[in-house]
């Protein structure tokens, strides 16, 4: 019979690598939860209508990106390509807004985008975000923008730095979007498709295309930050000045748009200097809360590919996180021995103790050799004189040293641990 092979964009995590993941999904969860987010657990699909007001239809992600189909009761459904949409439904839908202000909440989810798939950009992919709701202050962006770093420095990644940008309001971009179409319109029938679609509706968008003539059109291309009312001016140079105060190095890249309505003020990334992907992107997003149906509720956040934190992860750090081996294998042969090897087995465990035994009914030799392929810490033989005597060696399999000890889980586990 033919194989069946996975879909194309996704990817198996083995379990010879999930420990990476592991390691670096708790570490994060901790600085998160140092910051005060708190994990919040979304649906993997959302009725389609959420994410054409959540996320945008001039997006690239609605227009040509999302995972969409009818269930069998007729509903559209869409897989949720990314989390902001959801966490502000569950927010809304659950009173989380009675609660007192901030709310700040951080996901790891799952993501599904039908994209060209290539380094980088997988159909399923993973997402870190966090979502700080309540907040319009300048210190809400800039305490999300920490916490992007700090995930950074906590895993000693290096070479990622930090853009960031001002989109203004809904009030001061009106103007600006006169004055970038007039330097667009000029050029217009030689933008790509997408971005003639957007001239109308989103201009903004035009400047985050990634087709390279777009690219050398939008050279030259007035700037948002040239043009942000008193209001957005204000809040960007605060937030400048707290960056520069707690000496936070930053670049503004006025390329960087969300492009959205309801995004606003603040937008960040931060880019792996090597490839120049970004890994973590953000901002504040004062509108979206009322698009999605709410009261209006200032909010900011970011969302980070864990595959790209990975793939960096693993170049700078990959002697530091180790598999874990068993601090014990116990070998035994014969019904008896192999009794006594569960019992003492199960009260290490339960003492928290990682043990292999056989489960195999391998001969004594291939039990010796088993336990040496996995590197197991240490080693104990329960034998014939072993079981009669109630005493036993453990032998630490790294300096061959041996000591005695009563075959008893309570003895055993001080010599081992
Ligand atoms: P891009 O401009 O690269 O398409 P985006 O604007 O679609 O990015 P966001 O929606 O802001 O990206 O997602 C935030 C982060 O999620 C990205 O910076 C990236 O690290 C990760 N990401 C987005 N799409 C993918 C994908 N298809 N595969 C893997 N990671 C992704
Ligand atoms: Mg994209």
């Amino acid at each position: 019979m033919e194989m069946i092979q996975r879909p194309k964009g996704t990817r198996d995590l083995l379990p010879y690598e999930s420990y990476k993941w592991q390691f670096v999904e708790r570490k994060l969860a901790k600085v998160l939860e140092d910051y005060g987010f708190k994990e919040i657990r979304l649906p993997v699909f959302e009725y389609t209508e959420l994410f054409q007001r959540g996320v945008g239809e001039t997006t690239d992600v609605v227009q040509k990106e999302m995972y969409t189909f009818d269930d069998k009761g007729g509903r559209s459904i869409t897989l949720r390509p990314e989390g902001t949409a959801g966490t502000v439904r569950a927010y809304l839908e659950n009173g989380m807004s009675s609660k007192p202000s901030p709310s700040k909440v951080y996901y790891n989810m799952g993501m599904y985008r039908y994209e060209n798939v290539q380094k980088g950009r997988l159909r399923e992919f993973h997402q870190i975000g966090v979502e700080l709701l309540g907040s319009q202050s300048y210190l809400a962006d800039v305490d999300t923008i920490l916490v992007g770093k700090s995930i950074f420095d906590t895993l000693n990644i290096p070479n990622i730095s930090l853009n960031i940008n001002s989109i203004g309001c809904q009030k001061c971009r009106g103007e600006y979007q006169k004055i970038l179409k007039e330097f667009i319109g000029k050029n217009l029938d030689k933008y790509c498709d997408t971005c003639k679609t957007r001239f109308d509706k989103n201009p903004l968008r035009i400047l985050d295309c990634k087709e390279k003539r777009c690219k050398e059109l939008n050279v030259g291309a007035p700037m948002m930050i040239d043009y942000l009312c008193e209001e957005c001016k204000t809040h960007f140079e605060n937030v400048k000045s707290a960056l520069t105060a707690v000496k936070v190095d930053y670049t503004i890249d006025s390329s960087i748009v969300r492009g959205l309505d309801y995004y606003t003020k603040t937008v960040f990334e931060f880019v792996d200097e090597k490839t120049g992907l970004t890994v973590l992107g953000g901002g504040r997003y004062d509108g979206l809360v009322e698009e999605i149906g709410g009261p209006h509720t200032p909010a900011v956040g970011f969302a980070m590919g864990v595959e790209r934190l990975m793939e960096m992860f693993e170049e700078t750090n990959n002697t530091e996180v180790q598999e874990k081996v068993p601090d014990l294998y116990i070998v035994s042969c014969g019904n008896k021995e192999n009794i006594k090897a569960i019992e003492i087995a199960e009260s290490l465990r339960n003492q928290g103790v990682y043990v292999e035994k056989d489960i195999m009914e391998r001969s004594f030799n291939a039990q010796l050799k088993y336990a040496d392929k996995i590197n197991s810490k240490n080693l104990l033989v329960i034998g014939e004189n072993e079981l009669s005597t109630n005493k036993a060696k453990i032998k630490n399999m790294a300096t061959g040293e041996e000591q005695e000890t009563e075959l008893l889980a309570s003895s055993i586990v001080k010599l081992i641990k």
